[in-house]
């Protein structure tokens, strides 16, 4: 297809077909700060990769970055400290759903794959021991890609996620007894909550992506990973991004993509451009149902996909 000006009408399109879509999941209830959000919204944004950005519906409404952050923090983690990192995180799909505890005993603690609760918790372990502070060196880096100072992390999030964190913290405990954890549990959950509360929108999460797209280069110009990292990253969204329904996310929609449980998925086309797509509504595997089928369109529609 020709160039940008096309990507205008193609969102129109996509934002029509999804106002037609009956049933459209549920918002995740065991964060009880995104329980009350309406499934029906839906928003959507693509950047190119000098940052033009086009956008149809809410593309513009901060939501709850949460598990989207994965991706960065796994960027930041792997531009400081090469591939070391993968000798304390495994790149294979997990077939089991995001907070899952079951492959940890039989794998010594390694958890299966950066994109999964447990990965994340080491990813953003070994960033916070480099750092001193893994949430806030990551919202320095979102601010800078989207060029939006304002974004920040949501206290009440972080809150209702610590007050509801069972799951995270036997995660954490769990792979601390495997000496894969370096900080106190308690430090890592509160760098890891917060990480996951950071408001977004779609305009400003498809800009923070630009650098997967343009091979590890960031917004001005500069380089965070090798053209190698940048690929190894993009391939691991392929496989993991989407937990447990990783291979129909690619069947579907064929792009590397990371899913949140506040409804946003991102998506990349390497070389072309980033999506953002947010609509709250989750299926049982916690991915957005219209988010999913809205990248499917876009897609079927451009003919952009990595195959
Ligand atoms: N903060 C969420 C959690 O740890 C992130 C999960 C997600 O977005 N899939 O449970």
């Amino acid at each position: 297809m020709a160039p940008s000006l096309t990507f205008q009408p193609v969102l129109e399109r996509i934002a029509e077909e999804m106002e037609q879509r009956p049933g459209r999941g549920r918002a995740a209830d065991y964060i009880p700060a995104l329980a009350a959000l309406d499934p029906h919204r839906f928003g959507m944004a693509v950047a190119e990769l000098d940052g033009t950005v086009y956008g149809v519906g809410e593309w513009r409404q901060p939501f709850s970055a949460q598990s989207i952050t994965k991706v960065f923090t796994l960027a930041l983690g792997l531009a400081r400290e090469g591939d070391e990192l993968w000798e304390h995180v495994g790149r294979e799909p997990s077939g089991n759903p995001f907070n899952s505890l079951v492959q940890l005993e039989y794998e010594n603690g390694i958890p299966r794959n950066p994109f999964i609760n447990a990965g994340a918790l080491v990813v953003t372990d070994r960033l916070h021991s480099r750092t001193d502070d893994a949430a806030g060196t990551l919202l320095d880096f979102l601010r800078a890609e989207s060029g939006n100072p304002e974004l920040d992390f949501d206290q009440e999030v972080a809150a209702s996620e610590t007050a509801h964190g069972d799951r995270n913290a036997a995660l954490g405990h769990f792979m601390a007894s495997y000496g894969n954890i370096g900080n106190p549990v308690p430090v890592l959950l509160d760098q890891y909550f917060r990480q996951c509360s950071i408001e977004a929108s779609c305009a400003d999460l498809a800009l923070a992506t630009g650098f997967l797209a343009r091979h590890g280069i960031r917004a001005d110009g500069t380089r965070l990973l090798t053209r190698s990292q940048a690929k190894q990253i993009n391939a691991v969204m392929l496989t993991c991004g989407t937990y447990d329904a990783a291979g129909d996310f690619a069947y579907r929609v064929g792009l590397p993509g990371k899913s949140g449980v506040g409804g946003g998925i991102i998506a990349v086309v390497p070389g072309r451009c980033t999506l953002c797509v947010w609509s709250p509504g989750l299926d049982e595997r916690g991915n957005s149902v219209a988010g999913v089928a809205a990248l499917d369109r876009f897609t079927t529609l451009t003919g952009l996909s990595v195959f």
